[in-house]
């Protein structure tokens, strides 16, 4: 989504590098300057604009580590999932956790989804207890702003648009229920969609009456949701055709023994399996597919002598749409095998 070009590296946490992009630095400095002109005028009653600026400074990079601790959480719980980061980056809209690949589970997906949020939380609960019980002045409206930033933050990650962390959520819901990630994924992504649409809505509205500067920040955060929302479908729909798990050359397969005789697969295996598609094994690893009718291609007198490796198809998606293949990857198509336990038994490439 977002490329390491063009930003530089702040610090190391956890074993996480995180860096910001140069858009970074905008929101940050526009953040410190109306916090500074803002904010604490109002909470604090007039006073020296050195010092507000200061504490503007110090809200905003507050608030930016809270972003990174959200991040962290991600992070922290995908690389216990076995899921590399590449590292976590601030940018304008906020930070990312850049992992090296999608979760491969619901399961996963969810505890990683719920992970930021949760950071979240518990960063304003901790800063509103904070400003409730110890600070004072200018420290209380500190922390009271942090944690304000916080629960927004919580909130608005949980919206169950995708790539919003509540559209993980979603995405993780509807893949446990379907058992398919492309379908959960269209509808996550689509309703992330909508939401971005939503957003841009609303910004417009509050341009148009007064509120242009944070209408207009709405839209833009609209339209980046929904590009994302976007590259996303189409990432689905890439690895729908890429990735065998899920696509239509996803196909439960019963492994067989390529040294087994025509005749032996006719009597013995068919009879007993419900399926039509086998794969057949040699020396461990999966050399192609005999279909049960295609033991009719074998005159009856040689079922005998001729072995099922003899007459195994390598697979080719010769019946594939192609038309459909937005990435033009059907040449490298790859499929894995599965036995009737859900075991992995080979990847065809
Ligand atoms: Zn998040």
């Amino acid at each position: 989504m977002l490329s390491n070009k063009g930003g530089f590296k702040l610090f190391d946490i956890m074993g996480f590098r995180v860096s910001a992009d140069w858009s970074w630095l905008f929101i940050a400095v526009l953040l410190s300057w109306s916090l500074a002109s803002g904010y604490f005028p109002a909470v604090l009653g007039s006073g020296d604009g050195g010092f507000f600026l200061g504490l503007g400074i110090v809200s905003a990079m507050l608030l930016f580590f809270s972003v990174v601790l959200h991040e962290v959480g991600h992070s922290y719980v995908a690389r216990q999932n076995g899921i590399r980061i590449l590292g976590i980056r601030l940018f304008i809209f906020g930070g990312v956790a850049q992992m090296d690949r999608e979760p491969r589970s619901p399961m996963v997906e969810l505890k990683v989804a719920l992970a930021g949020p949760a950071v979240s939380a518990a960063l304003a609960l901790g800063f509103f207890l904070i400003s409730e019980i110890l600070a004072t002045g200018a420290f209380a409206a500190v922390t009271l702003f942090v944690a304000r930033a916080n629960l927004a933050m919580v909130l608005f990650n949980m919206i169950p648009g995708f790539p919003m962390d509540g559209g993980r959520v979603l995405r993780a819901y509807l893949w446990q229920r379907r058992k398919s990630y492309y379908d959960a994924t269209k509808t996550a992504t689509t309703a992330g969609r909508y939401v971005a649409y939503g957003f841009m809505g609303l910004g417009a509205l509050m341009m148009l009456s007064g509120a242009f500067g944070n209408g207009l920040w709405l839209v833009f955060i609209g339209m980046f949701l929904n590009h994302a929302a976007r590259s996303n479908q189409q990432y689905a729909e890439y690895r729908r055709w890429y990735d065998p798990v899920d696509g239509w050359h996803s196909k439960e397969m019963e492994p067989i023994d390529g040294r087994m005789s025509v005749q032996y697969f006719e009597e013995v295996v068919l009879p007993n399996s419900a399926l039509t598609e086998f794969a057949v094994v040699r020396n461990g690893r999966a050399i192609g597919v005999v279909a049960a009718d295609s033991v009719q291609r074998v005159p009856w007198f040689m079922r005998g002598l001729v072995r099922v490796a003899d007459i195994a198809q390598p697979r080719r998606a010769t019946s594939a749409d192609f038309s459909r293949d937005p990435f033009n990857v059907s040449s490298r198509i790859q499929y894995k095998i599965y036995d009737r336990f859900g075991r992995l038994v080979d990847v065809k490439g």
